[in-house]
Parts: structure tokens; sequence; C-alpha cells
């Protein structure tokens, strides 16, 4: 899903890595491409001016974090904004009252709306509600057989309409008997065309005015990218929708009808089609999604904890130890506990600038961490001070004393002695990030 938009902007993003500090000029340079890497995705023109806008002003305006570097700043600030241009906060389904709600689908043929239909009454059931399906499209047969058919694999009630009911009846009709069997929601399927047209709104309309549903849902094809945009903002205009679900997503690499819709037509993403199966729906969260688009997992929860947990006067001594090459197994197991302290390993390196998606492939013991604290708290303070006395038999009272062997304790001090080199090669040794970040 988003993965052409994830790397570009990814690519675009890391421009911004390991520097110390940014000047307008550099900001301004590295926004460029952020804004290009969103208009190649598809997303609408006005979405992405305004989207860079908020974001320069942030970066200049440089809500300075001491213990953030300029590119977690910038990542900061570029998640937070795609999270608003997403929709801000996950807006639920309202099933409103009185009972039975109903739940209108709309959109286009081939949007995935009957598909839609099946998936949203398998959700609701699964939260424990009672849906009952029903389907308007009197002009096509196929597709209410094709909504009969999904409702008996998901086991739902679905209303069969009686030859010669028109659309406003077969509703009806259908909450009646949702109210007699106590269904309490009416998942409602309305006819698709090929093409908006007048007859299709009308009838939409009417099905609104008369029934009030709590939920108007725009089923629209995420892959059509601006032309599902326009639809929805056609259908917002003409009928009133309350929310949106984008199908299809899974196999949309761009991402520009996800990243327009709710700005350009005001209505939230409420859920995602995922696949062809009933079962391939998802909740929208517009905090998960940009994530995703970040590659950088939950990135603003990491960087929250990193400036709450990360003791800077700490780090600051251990930088200036690794400018002096001065770094010891002592100063080792201090970065380890640091690391521990914030949590899952994975999610700790993934955080770290340039590393993540490389290192979400791999599969990370936290169990690591804990081994080579272990084995470091079974040295003397000598031999952490100077590990080159460590022999083989040193190695045995080591392994013992820390429950491992004298193979993990050799692996610790290989690890060890390449990052040292590391440090040697690096001609300014930096960040104590970049050291880290080679070391695993
Ligand atoms: P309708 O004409 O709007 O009722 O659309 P359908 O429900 O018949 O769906 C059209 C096609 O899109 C079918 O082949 C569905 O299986 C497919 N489809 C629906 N939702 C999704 C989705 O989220 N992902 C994928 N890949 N296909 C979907």
């Amino acid at each position: 899903m988003l993965e052409g938009l994830s790397q570009r902007l990814e690519e675009a993003l890391n421009k911004f890595k390991d520097k110390g500090k940014l000047s307008p000029d550099e900001i301004k340079k590295g926004l460029r491409e952020i804004r290009l890497a969103l208009l190649e995705a598809d997303v609408n023109y006005k979405v992405v001016k305004d989207f860079i806008g908020r974001v320069e002003e942030r970066c200049l305006s440089s809500e300075v974090t001491e213990s953030l570097t300029p590119f977690q700043q910038i990542v900061k600030i570029v998640y937070e904004e795609l999270v608003k241009t997403l929709g801000g906060e996950a807006k639920g389904l309202d099933l409103g009252s009185p009972k039975p709600a109903k739940i209108l689908l709309a959109g286009l043929q081939g949007s995935g709306k009957t598909t839609t239909a099946a998936k949203l009454a398998r959700y609701l059931k699964k939260k424990g509600h009672h849906p009952l399906l029903v389907s308007a499209d009197i002009y096509r047969p196929a597709a209410i057989e094709q909504l009969k058919v999904l409702a008996q694999k998901i086991e739902v009630p679905f209303y069969e309409a009686q030859p010669g009911e028109k659309p406003l009846e077969i509703v009806q009709h259908a909450i009646e008997v949702a109210k007699k069997e106590g269904r309490d929601v009416v998942i409602i399927d309305t006819a698709g065309r090929l093409h908006i047209d007048e007859a299709l709104m009308e009838e939409l309309i009417e099905l609104k005015k008369t029934f009030s549903p709590s939920e108007v849902l725009l089923v629209a094809d995420a892959m059509m990218g601006q032309d599902a945009v326009n639809v929805a903002k056609t259908f917002q205009e003409k009928v009133g929708l309350t929310g949106i679900i984008l199908t299809k997503m899974e196999g949309d690499a761009r991402g520009g009808a996800a990243l327009s819709i709710k700005e350009v037509t005001g209505c939230p993403i409420k859920f995602l089609g995922v696949g062809e199966k009933v079962d391939a729906l998802e909740v929208f969260y517009p905090e998960r999604l940009a994530g995703r688009i970040l590659g950088m997992g939950d990135i603003l929860t990491l960087i929250e904890k990193a400036q709450e947990t990360f003791d800077l006067k700490k780090a600051k001594e251990l930088e200036k130890k690794l400018k002096k090459l001065e770094f010891d197994l002592e100063d080792l197991r201090e970065q380890l506990r640091q690391m521990k302290k914030l949590g899952s390993i994975r999610d700790i390196l993934g955080f770290l600038p340039g590393i993540g998606k490389k290192l979400s492939q791999i599969e990370f013991d936290e169990k690591e961490i804990l081994k080579m604290e272990a084995i470091i708290n079974s040295m003397t303070k000598q031999e952490r001070k100077n590990p080159k006395i460590i022999n083989a038999s040193r190695k045995r009272r080591i392994a013992k004393g820390s429950g491992t062997t004298v193979q993990d304790v050799n692996k610790l001090l290989r690890s060890y002695e390449e990052m040292l080199k590391l440090l040697k090669q690096m001609k300014t040794p930096g960040r104590l990030q970049q050291v880290f970040r080679r070391m695993f």
C-alpha cells in the first residue's frame, strides 16, 4: 500500500539526515522534493500547496526541541501535517438512533460498493451488531444476486426485493423486516452507474430524505486517483456525504486519492478496502496511515518517548567520549540501558534516521540486548575499561557468570571492536546514532 509515495518521501526526507543544522535554503530545497513526491503521487495540487506551506512555516519557525535532530524534527512535522491532511482524528461509524440505524452506500459501478456492503456487515456483526443487508439496485439484477450470495457467505440476513418494487419501497420493507427481527443496522446498497448522472443522484437524494440514514458513505476506488476525488466532490455537493470508504487501497502505490479526498471534500475517510475478500476492510486511522507512508513506524510515539527517556546529559558525555575514542564497555552498557528504557529494540532502531526500512525486515531479538548487558555486568570493572585483557579463561568466567556462552561473549567483543574501528574510520565521529546504526 502506497509503496511508491512512501519510497519517494523517504528519499526526500533522508536528504535532511545527518545534518547538524539546517539553513532556510536547505529546508526549502528539501521541501521542494517532498512537494514533487506528493505531486507525482497524484495528490491534488492545492492540497500539496497547503501541506507544504504548513510544513515550511513550522520548519522555519524552528520548533526547537533539544533532544531531536533537525531530521527528526522535520520527520515529526511532516508526520503531524500528514495526519492532519488525512483527516486528523479517526471518525468512527455513527449508528445514531432510532434503531435500526441506516447506512446508505453510494458510488460508481465497479468501485467495490457491493463487496463493501458485505464487508461492513461482517465488520458490524463481529462488533456484536445485528445487521441486515438490502440491495436497492433494481437496474442490475446481477448486483442484487451478488450481494445475496455474499450475505449468505457471511451469514447475515438479506432482504430480497419483490418483483416490481421500487428502491424506496425495497428499503422501506427491509427496515420493517429489520424492526421485526430485532436487527439494529440496515446496510443499503444502492444503484451504481458508470458515470454520474442526474437520475442516480435524484434517487440517492430521495433515499436520504426518506430514511434519514445516520451514515451516507461514498465507496470510491482509490486506484482512480483524482477521478475518485472528483466523484466524491460531486456526490458531496449533490447528495451530502458523512464519510468515504476507499477501496482497492492495497493495490494503490501512489495514494493521491487517500491524501486529497478529505481536504477536497471535507468528508472523513472511515474505512479502507484492502482486498477482494470480505474480511479485507480496515477502520481508517489517519495516524496509522501517515506512519505507514513514512515507513518509520509510529514515529511520533517514539520521538515523544525518546524525548522523555533519553538522558541528554549522559548522551552528550558519551558523544564526547566517542570523539576522543574513549568509548569502553561501560559506556556501551549505559547505551544499552538507555535503549532498553525506550522499549522494543526494533522500534528504536527503526526510529533512528535512515535505517527504518532495512531493519524492520530483520527479525530483531530484544533478548539480545539483555544478553549483552548481562555479559558486560559479569565483567570486572577493569575488564570493562580495558577489554583487551579478556583472555580465554576470563571469557569462560564471564560466560558462566552471565548464563551465556563463550561464543556470545566473543560476539559482543567483536561488535564492540567493529564499532571502535568504525569510529576510527569516521573523520568526524559525530552523532551517537551514526555509530549505533553501523554497529547493528
Ligand atoms: P460495485 O459495482 O461498486 O458494486 O463493485 P463490486 O463490489 O462488484 O466490486 C468490483 C470489483 O472490485 C470486484 O471484482 C471486487 O472484488 C473488487 N473489489 C472491491 N473492493 C476491493 C478492494 O478493496 N480491493 C480489491 N483488490 N478489489 C476490490
